[in-house]
């Protein structure tokens, strides 16, 4: 089990933390800013900084087999360095916070996008370049009208927080859940949901800004229909000046 700060504050860029365990698959500590691929958002890259000062470059974190684990998967190339972590150590944990940003941006862009479009969610992708969303429906969708309505509850500043919900108060609305491939992780008691104030309200386990204005200038790049009942809605940020 890794404590995942990233849960509370997604804000945090660096922790200090302890080597729990490390195995050909990655490294696990203690406690995290580091988020694991998961619910269509990818993970985070960074670096663990030892206590000699060496730095271990990370290129992608990953839940691990047993629940509660996040892995750090160490980029090609640093056996040596490797070969001198053992469980115990300190090292610093800091995230490449100018991706995770982009993340957390385009993140909280398709919980707006979830409120425009009033259908299910059957897959979702989100990187630091663009984020997709495939909505089941047969219905089509109009590119000029959805790129107004994110750019209006952008403008909107609407805060954007979480908490967390009984099991039991999510059995009792089962509305909240608008995908169909993702499901609320279950079995702590505890579901957590992200709320956008007046505008959209559903378990979540992802990183996200704090209000709305932080998204910035997103584009609608693209809508496919990728099967009878799939419309899918890629996202860019709009290009600079
Ligand atoms: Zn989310």
């Amino acid at each position: 089990m890794t404590e995942a700060l990233f849960r509370e504050d997604a804000t945090l860029a660096s922790c200090d933390a302890q080597v729990v365990a490390l195995d050909a698959l990655g490294l696990q500590l203690d406690r995290t800013v580091f988020y694991p691929q998961g619910g269509g958002q990818a993970g985070d890259r960074g670096r663990l900084v030892l206590a000699d000062g060496s730095v271990l470059e990370i290129a992608d974190t990953r839940k691990g087999e047993t629940p509660g684990a996040i892995l750090h998967v160490p980029a090609p190339g640093q056996e040596a360095l490797l070969a001198r972590v053992a469980p115990g150590q300190r090292v610093q944990a800091t995230i490449d916070m100018q991706r995770r940003q982009r993340h957390m941006r385009f993140h909280t862009a398709t919980h707006l996008l979830c409120a425009l479009v009033p259908h299910p969610v059957d897959g979702c992708s989100i990187t630091a370049d663009y984020a997709r969303l495939d909505f089941h429906m047969n219905e089509p969708l109009d590119k000029l009208v959805l790129g107004e309505g994110l750019a209006r509850l952008v403008a909107e500043a609407h805060p954007v927080r979480h908490r967390w919900i009984s099991e039991a108060e999510l059995d009792a609305n089962p509305q909240l859940v608008r995908s169909m491939s993702v499901q609320p992780p279950r079995g702590q008691g505890r579901v957590r949901v992200l709320e956008i104030d007046g505008v959209d309200l559903q378990p979540c386990g992802g990183t996200h800004v704090a209000n709305t204005a932080e998204i910035g200038a997103v584009v609608v790049t693209k809508i496919e229909k990728k099967s009878a009942m799939t419309r899918r809605v890629v996202l860019g940020f709009a290009p600079a000046g």
